[in-house]
């Protein structure tokens, strides 16, 4: 399954380039009490839907993804977490770039641990990111996003995918400089993901696939998950140690070499293997 959010918060299921509307499906959910929940109630409560999506008649309720405003398809994540330096050659790249190193030395991701950015920092596709900081160096960062789908704490790499709800292409975007990422990387519009995601079930393993990334038409990333550093079990595994995973938690698990500098007016396509393309413009205009 494909499971997208569009144009005002309606929810969708893409089959080829069509959306079938499912929003009505919504109801069927239960209703949260007080207090309300820090994490994603659809996704937290997503197994209620499956009976009635298994009969859904796919044929009503259509329409062309070109007419519809996708948004990013996990409303309420509780969490946005990243990973700073899961690639080999982005450390290298990182250590030998001052704008990007700031004078530390990276070496692995045991000794640097995870980040978080602010949920405020959610995107969907079809925005215009703003910098925050016009005058200083901000860069693009393709990953793999992965969707936590049922909570758990101190999970094993051997149950970590039992965990997962889907995947989905993630952007994780980065002002340059000596301030902690959690800052750096938390402007709104900083965390985009999209252009829907895709079930797990879809995705026989995540570690196997490529991601591009393109500028204005040009590319400037291409790698593949199998080259990440902790891969996507151990990740989960990794951040549960820390902190309590929660549906819609969002793993943003790193990006390999080939980052670099955006400009007002780019045009970003963002591409993992079996997820579909999440296109963000820079904006035109600077800081008001
Ligand atoms: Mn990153």
């Amino acid at each position: 399954m494909k499971i997208c959010i569009y144009n005002d918060n309606r929810l969708g299921l893409v089959d080829g380039d069509e959306v079938v509307d499912i929003t009505h499906l919504m109801a069927m959910l239960p209703v949260p009490s007080w207090p309300y929940p820090r994490y994603d109630w659809l996704l937290g409560h997503f197994d209620t839907l499956r009976p009635a999506l298994a009969t859904l008649n796919l044929q009503e309720n259509r329409l062309p993804l070109t007419a519809v405003c996708l948004l990013a398809p996990v409303a309420s994540p509780g969490k946005i977490i990243g990973a700073p330096i899961n690639y080999r050659d982005h450390i290298v790249e990182a250590n030998a770039d001052h704008e990007i190193n700031h004078g530390k030395t990276y070496t692995t991701l045991d000794q640097y641990g995870l980040f978080l950015k602010a949920n405020t920092c959610l995107a969907g596709p079809n925005i215009d990111i703003e910098y925050p900081f016009p005058e200083r160096r901000t860069d693009h960062e393709v990953e793999l996003g992965v969707v936590i789908g049922r909570a758990g704490r101190r999970i094993s790499r051997e149950n970590a995918l039992d965990h997962v709800f889907g995947y989905c292409v993630a952007l994780d975007m980065t002002v340059r400089g000596p301030e902690f990422p959690g800052f750096r990387k938390s402007a709104d519009g900083f965390g985009v993901i999209g252009p829907w995601i895709t079930t797990k079930d879809e995705v026989p393993d995540p570690n196997t696939l490529d991601l591009t990334l393109t500028v204005n038409g040009e590319v400037r990333q291409a790698s593949n998950t199998r080259y990440l550093l902790f891969d996507v079990q151990r990740l989960v595994e990794y951040a549960s140690a820390m902190y309590t995973l929660e549906p819609g938690d969002i793993i943003m698990t790193g990006t390999p070499a080939g980052v670099g500098p955006v400009l007002p007016g780019d045009e970003i396509c963002a591409t993992v293997e079996g997820l579909g393309s999440l296109r963000v413009r820079m904006a035109q205009s600077e800081r008001k």
